[in-house]
């Protein structure tokens, strides 16, 4: 509909060639232009960039789609500051040992820092683990909680892993905002926001709620192949002509 209203106005200003219309025909573009770019954002870019990354290696949380709430849980906290090809190799060799709290518990403190070996912090996420296990015996009967307010109480668990422990182990539509997420979110141009938690809610006011839980997955692949933190790939990027690129200063 856009598009056949843009040839209209390029026809009826094609008429006239003094300056005055070509002003007018020049504002009438840009606004066309504008609202095209809003209709495309974001579902569109969404749907678009869900396209590209197909082709990628999958990010690791892919691997913990099929995991219970309290694997997906563990692995989140496993995979702060940790590479994901070793975040994804403890969680299987803990995993193989401890499924759920009640096992976890078990585990002596040093056999447990030895089976994540070598994840960042791997002393310090052991004695959280621990904790959060056991308080999820103590306060929630052995259950992880389904709710935000909850899960935020345990030690260690912060907005981005309660998201995503909703979102992949019970389905509850919740927006996973990480580095990635943030930044590409920023750059394009659908929000303006400074912190993660800022861009959580701002996009929530403009994703529909059937991307939310993957979009988390789809723009950690995108930001690891093409939206690189320092210069990204724009000119193999799906979404360059709808891009703002706001706060690049170098891209390849
Ligand atoms: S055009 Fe460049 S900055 Fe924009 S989303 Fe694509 S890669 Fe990122």
């Amino acid at each position: 509909m856009l598009l056949a209203l843009k040839k209209k106005v390029e026809f009826f200003c094609s008429l006239g060639e003094d300056s005055n219309s070509n002003r007018l025909r020049i504002r009438i573009l840009i606004w066309v232009s504008a609202l095209e770019v809003k209709r495309v954002l974001p579902s569109k870019l969404v749907r678009l960039i869900e396209r590209q990354v197909l082709e990628f290696k999958i990010p690791w949380t892919t691997g913990v789609d099929q995991r219970s709430p309290y694997e997906i849980l563990i692995s989140c906290v496993l995979s702060l500051r940790t590479k994901d090809k070793i975040t994804s190799q403890a969680s299987q060799k803990l995993f193989r040992i401890a499924k759920d709290p009640k096992q976890m518990v078990k585990i002596p403190l040093k056999r447990l820092e030895r089976l994540i070996y070598p994840v960042g912090f791997y002393r310090n996420k052991a004695k959280v683990i621990l904790e959060i296990s056991r308080r999820i015996l103590k306060e929630f009967g052995g259950k992880i909680p389904n709710n935000l307010g909850d899960l935020l109480k345990l030690k260690g668990v912060g907005r981005k892993t309660a998201n995503l422990v909703l979102g992949l182990g019970y389905k509850i539509p919740s927006i996973c905002v990480d580095t990635h997420v943030h930044r590409i979110s920023n750059r394009i141009g659908w929000i303006n926001a400074k912190s993660p938690y800022e861009t959580e809610l701002q996009l929530k006011r403009i994703i529909p709620k059937r991307y939310w839980i993957r979009l988390n997955k789809t723009l950690v692949s995108f930001g690891q192949n093409i939206c690189l933190a320092i210069s990204p790939f724009c000119s193999r990027c799906i979404v360059n002509r709808y891009c703002k690129k706001i706060g690049i200063k170098r891209f390849r």
